[in-house]
């Protein structure tokens, strides 16, 4: 099946925004052996729209769009594609009584363009918003499959991941589907995992086996064509026991989640707190955490001690080891020891991490830039402190330093 994908809106070609969206849809995409052939940006125009649609049908037999889903004038999409293949609109209950209730719930007068939300086009397939309130469509007219999703990334992302997905598998009848798991690892480069793995990796046939890299974090995707779910399973399961037999110390999830995902389930199924005290980091390690609903059953807060001040007087890391000719300096074993104890006992958390380190661009205290200290303490234990020599710029090294420290928090 060849695809292709529609980005709608204005804020994407004058740069304001990224077209994650194409990205996140290209990579479900490959996973499930769909081809994309072409990625389009076109703005909320409708002629314009009109004319991304009658060219992607020339090329494609699925198109899916994103975007212009939304209450307001400019979201014209679902309007565009029922006039564009001469389909009536109408309104989805379902959607409609969703969209009701939550303005009668805010105590909040539903206005007129919010009833857009819950249109559908005559005879196609609604697609469930469980995030949001505009309803997505799908619907297949002459051979070609359209699928539209809404724009907001948490909204897009569970719509095509929990219905979007199943509606294209059981339109690619004539192919046998493709089916992926993907392995994450962390506190392992992807050098030295590609090592280990080499033979299997250059020796593959059926799954297939592909590393790749994101800041902090390597996955693997195995894949393979089956008829079932289960066959699918059946056939990665030996390729699965053998990387793990290797490299399954780094293996922290078999579903593509981020490290402090897999940190936050552990945590919270032993009923156990996380505070955390950061400093070269200034509060991404927190802000990464906070990210993931209901974090706040895990996490207590957290202390962002740029200066040695804030590091003293309300870490209390002793004045000792940050000032004077002979202290070990804030960026350190010892103060970085310190402050996850501080952390700890300012919040009443059980776990706490500590990241203190020289984000650069210059060194700071005579240290190179990249070295970090990680303090990781756990209630009733001396702290385990880590170093480690983080390279890249300033954002990169904060990145990977934020992400080693939950690696040694999930070992
Ligand atoms: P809304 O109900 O919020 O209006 P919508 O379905 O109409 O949603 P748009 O109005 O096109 O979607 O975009 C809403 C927001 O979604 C944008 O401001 C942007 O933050 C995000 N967004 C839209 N398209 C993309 C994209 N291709 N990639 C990443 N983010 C996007
Ligand atoms: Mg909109």
């Amino acid at each position: 099946m060849r695809a292709e994908i529609i980005a709608v809106g204005t804020e994407l070609l004058l740069g304001q925004i990224v077209n994650s969206n194409a990205q996140f849809l290209s990579r479900q995409c490959a996973g499930i052996g769909v081809d994309v052939y072409f990625q389009t940006v076109v703005g909320d125009n409708a002629g314009r729209i009109r004319d991304a649609l009658e060219l992607a049908k020339s090329r494609a037999d699925l198109i899916i769009c994103t975007g212009g889903l939304g209450p307001t004038q400019d979201d014209l999409t679902k309007e565009v594609l029922a006039v564009y293949l001469t389909r009536k609109q109408h309104i989805q209950e379902e959607a409609m009584n969703k969209i009701r209730s939550l303005f009668e719930a805010r105590g909040a007068e539903m206005v007129e363009s919010n009833i857009k939300q819950a249109i559908v086009l005559e005879g196609s397939d609604p697609l469930p918003n469980e995030t949001g309130l505009a309803v997505g469509v799908a619907l297949t007219q002459n051979g070609t499959h359209y699928m539209l999703l809404p724009g907001p990334p948490k909204e897009m992302k569970p719509m095509f991941e929990k219905h979007g997905i199943p509606w294209i598998r059981k339109r690619m009848t004539d192919e046998t589907p493709l089916y992926s798991r993907m392995l994450k690892f962390a506190g392992i480069g992807e050098s030295n995992l590609e090592h280990a793995l080499l033979d299997l990796i250059e020796g593959q046939q059926d799954p297939t086996i592909a590393p790749y890299a994101k800041e902090g974090e390597v996955t693997i995707r195995l894949t393979t064509r089956a008829a079932s779910e289960q066959e699918a399973w059946a056939k990665i399961k030996p390729a699965q026991q053998e990387i793990e037999k290797r490299v399954g110390r780094h293996l922290y999830a078999e579903e593509d989640i981020p490290i402090e995902q897999a940190v936050f389930r552990i945590l919270r199924s032993r009923e156990r707190t996380l505070s955390a005290a950061e400093s070269c980091t200034g509060g991404l390690f927190s802000d990464m955490f906070t990210d993931i609903p209901e974090s706040s059953t895990v996490f207590k807060g957290s202390i962002v001690s740029y200066t040695n001040e804030v590091k003293h007087n309300v870490l209390k890391v002793p004045l000792e080891l940050l000032e004077g000719e002979h202290a070990p300096g804030a960026v350190s074993e010892e103060t970085a020891a310190a402050m996850a104890a501080g952390a700890m006992e300012a919040t009443g958390s059980d776990y706490a991490a500590a990241i203190t380190g020289v984000a650069g661009p210059g060194p700071s205290e005579g240290k190179p830039v990249g070295l970090v200290f990680l303090g990781i303490a756990e209630r009733n234990k001396p702290a385990k402190v880590i170093r480690i020599q983080a390279s890249g710029n300033r954002e990169s090294i904060k990145w990977r330093a934020a992400k080693a420290a939950y690696y040694h928090l999930w070992l």
